[in-house]
């Protein structure tokens, strides 16, 4: 069937991407399942067929960090599921907003966005792209908008608009800047997307990677800060108990909250948390690219009203270092990348419910980890926010697992709510 095919798809990638840097496949065991809280999922497809047709939500949609992914540019079709991105054929006709800066080509255009977004939009982008430039009053802005409707099915429109979007001047309400031309992304693309990252993150996570990580990390712990622990102590051992080993990383976990508390939308000028309006998607710089973000997002401040960006970094030096801004897609990615370089077996897990988290495998068990939470071995916390469940994937370079019954106390439920979606 399409899942063995789409999962020996995924492994060959994996496979490809490990052997290119000649890093040793993980231990055995990575599709073991110790933990023993939910029922096993029965059938003998690693994950059901079920196609989600919601839109991609904040923290769990492919986060590539190859720009032609992150354009929505690359699409993958099954042969099963040939429909699931191809445009809405009811109803081509899409309403786009459009602003024509005098004397100037090239347009600027907003999906899915209100006036009053737009123009902030356009007075922010308008002063960053030319700042000698004098910008029209918002009367004279706001009269030169132009509310259209594009044929979403023409390609002629298409590559407009990924032209614009390339040149950084698109305004996208949702992640993947083309919903609108292509419809949500499907089942496949969605698991695609995060085995590409998966991959991308372990040809990246070099053993040099690590070292310069650890290099960074033993400086700055203070065992005094963190109930005693010694550096030495974060390292993964075989021979401790495993209430000793969660004790550890409790705290590891405690300090990583600490250091990377979850960005929202504060001003980056003026700190102001409140009253922040999101903008949009734009697309990144070319020195937010170097850092590889696919996307960055916009934020307008109510108190001093400048927009703040928010890049979605995908390297996690720069994201534990530098930055420390992100939210579970970073800083799931940063822990991944701090406990593999202190010795311990780890999966990234993908909850299609908007979340993402870690495990670690401790005496032939994997133990969940949530580094936005500073949760250890809690693994019904999600399901006690009362998010309706439907997939979690574990990700490793070995393959992919579905983990949903390690997580919730209904499985079938969850796999109810797969059918509705
Ligand atoms: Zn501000």
């Amino acid at each position: 069937g399409w899942g063995m095919r789409l999962a020996l798809g995924a492994l060959a990638l994996l496979v490809f991407c490990t052997d290119a840097f000649s890093r040793e496949p993980r231990s055995s065991g990575v599709s073991g399942r110790a933990r023993s809280r939910g029922p096993r999922l029965p059938g003998g497809r690693p994950w059901g067929s079920a196609m989600l047709k919601n839109s991609v939500s904040e923290e769990s949609g492919p986060q590539s960090e190859d720009p032609e992914v992150a354009q929505g540019l690359q699409h993958i079709y099954s042969e099963d599921d040939t429909g699931g991105a191809s445009a809405p054929q009811e109803s081509p006709l899409v309403s786009v907003l459009k602003y024509q800066p005098p004397g100037q080509e090239a347009a600027l255009f907003s999906f899915g966005n209100n006036h009053t977004m737009f123009l902030a939009y356009l007075r922010y982008t308008l002063a960053e792209q030319s700042p000698e430039q004098t910008i029209p009053c918002d009367e004279v802005l706001n009269a030169s908008i132009l509310e259209l409707s594009i044929n979403v099915s023409d390609p002629d429109v298409q590559q407009t608009f990924k032209q614009s979007w390339r040149d950084g001047r698109l305004l996208a309400m949702t992640k993947d800047p083309f919903e609108v031309l292509h419809g949500s992304l499907s089942f496949d693309d969605r698991l695609q997307g995060f085995t590409r990252r998966m991959c991308q993150y372990l040809c990246r996570t070099t053993p040099a990677v690590q070292s310069r990580l650890l290099q960074w990390l033993s400086p700055q712990w203070s065992p005094g800060a963190n109930d005693g622990v010694q550096f030495e102590d974060l390292f993964f051992k075989a021979s401790l108990t495993r209430e000793e080993a969660l004790q550890r990383l409790r705290v590891f976990m405690g300090w990583f909250k600490r250091e990377y508390p979850y960005y929202y939308d504060n001003c980056m000028a003026c700190g102001n948390a409140r009253n922040n309006t999101f903008l949009g998607y734009v697309s990144p710089s070319a020195a937010e690219r170097q850092y590889r973000a696919g996307r960055v997002e916009l934020y307008l401040c109510s108190s001093c009203h400048t927009v703040s960006r928010f890049p979605r970094y995908n390297d996690v030096v720069k994201v534990l270092s530098e930055t420390k801004r992100g939210r579970c897609g970073e800083y799931s990615v940063a822990a991944l990348a701090l406990l593999d370089s202190l010795g311990y077996e780890t999966r990234w897990i993908v909850d299609w419910a908007d979340h993402l988290w870690t495990e670690v495998r401790v005496d032939g068990e994997w133990i969940h980890l949530d580094p936005c939470e500073a949760a250890v071995d809690e693994p019904l916390l999600y399901e006690s926010w009362g998010k309706n469940q439907t997939y979690i994937f574990a990700f490793t370079s070995l393959n992919v697992v579905d983990v949903t019954g390690d997580y919730t106390s209904n499985v079938t439920a969850a796999m109810q709510r797969r059918e509705i979606n």
